[in-house]
């Protein structure tokens, strides 16, 4: 990471099940999904390499203080992912949107829509078609209830977005100290809690879910 002020949202393990819950035949011609550390200040997030198209790269390394909001665009609302209308967005959404919205998009653009195209350009799914592709997937895979530990791979719950209320009353401090805990999960014990008090049971219930204390995602150290 250049920029020691930027912080990574998402980790291979992520995108691999994000992937996963995709039939084969979708991600077909997809070879790999590169992280990038390069930032571009928020301005893109995903690309395909235009080389064989075959390769998605990633932005996922971005500030702390990030809003999404501007690449939501018609038809979709920053609720879907579990982020406020407004403000900064909490880190669980921001890996949200990176992983079932970004990532998709960049899948959907791997798809042939018309295999014997004139151009490069025709045969592979236009930006229309690539946003459809997202928010098309991103509906189906959240529509059934998926177990795993981490929340971003299911819709915002109850809890969750009741934590909303919370997170907006935080100053910048803790909201830094809460993105920094929550892309440092899973916790083997409840971090030390005390800036975030008072804390009621729901929102200490999510907070110790997105934290992944206690197992969940079996992390192994050495
Ligand atoms: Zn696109």
């Amino acid at each position: 990471m250049n920029d020691p002020a930027l912080v990574n949202y998402v980790n291979p393990t992520d995108v691999h099940v994000v992937l996963s819950r995709i039939p084969e035949n979708l991600r077909a011609r997809l070879r790999e999904v590169f992280l990038s550390s390069r930032s571009f200040g928020v301005r893109i997030l995903g690309s395909v390499r235009t080389r064989g198209r075959r390769d998605i790269n990633l932005y996922s390394v971005l500030p702390p203080r990030v809003s999404l909001r501007g690449y939501l665009g018609k038809g979709r609302d920053a609720a879907e992912f579990g982020a406020p209308r407004q403000g900064q967005w909490p880190p669980w959404a921001v890996r949200r949107f990176l992983l079932y919205d970004t990532l998709l998009h960049e899948l959907g653009h791997l798809q042939l829509v018309r295999p014997r195209g004139r151009s490069w350009n025709r045969r592979f799914a236009s930006e229309t078609l690539a946003k459809e592709f997202a928010t098309s997937w991103r509906r189906e895979l959240y529509s059934t209830s998926f177990v795993h530990p981490d929340p971003v791979h299911n819709s915002p719950t109850d809890d969750e977005l009741g934590m909303l209320t919370f997170w907006e009353h935080l100053d910048k401090a803790q909201r830094l100290k809460l993105v920094h805990l929550v892309l440092a999960a899973p916790h083997q014990e409840m971090p030390d809690f005390s800036i975030f008090e008072p804390l009621d049971p729901s929102c200490r219930k999510f907070m110790s879910t997105v934290l992944g204390v206690g197992g969940g995602q079996i992390s192994v150290s050495s």
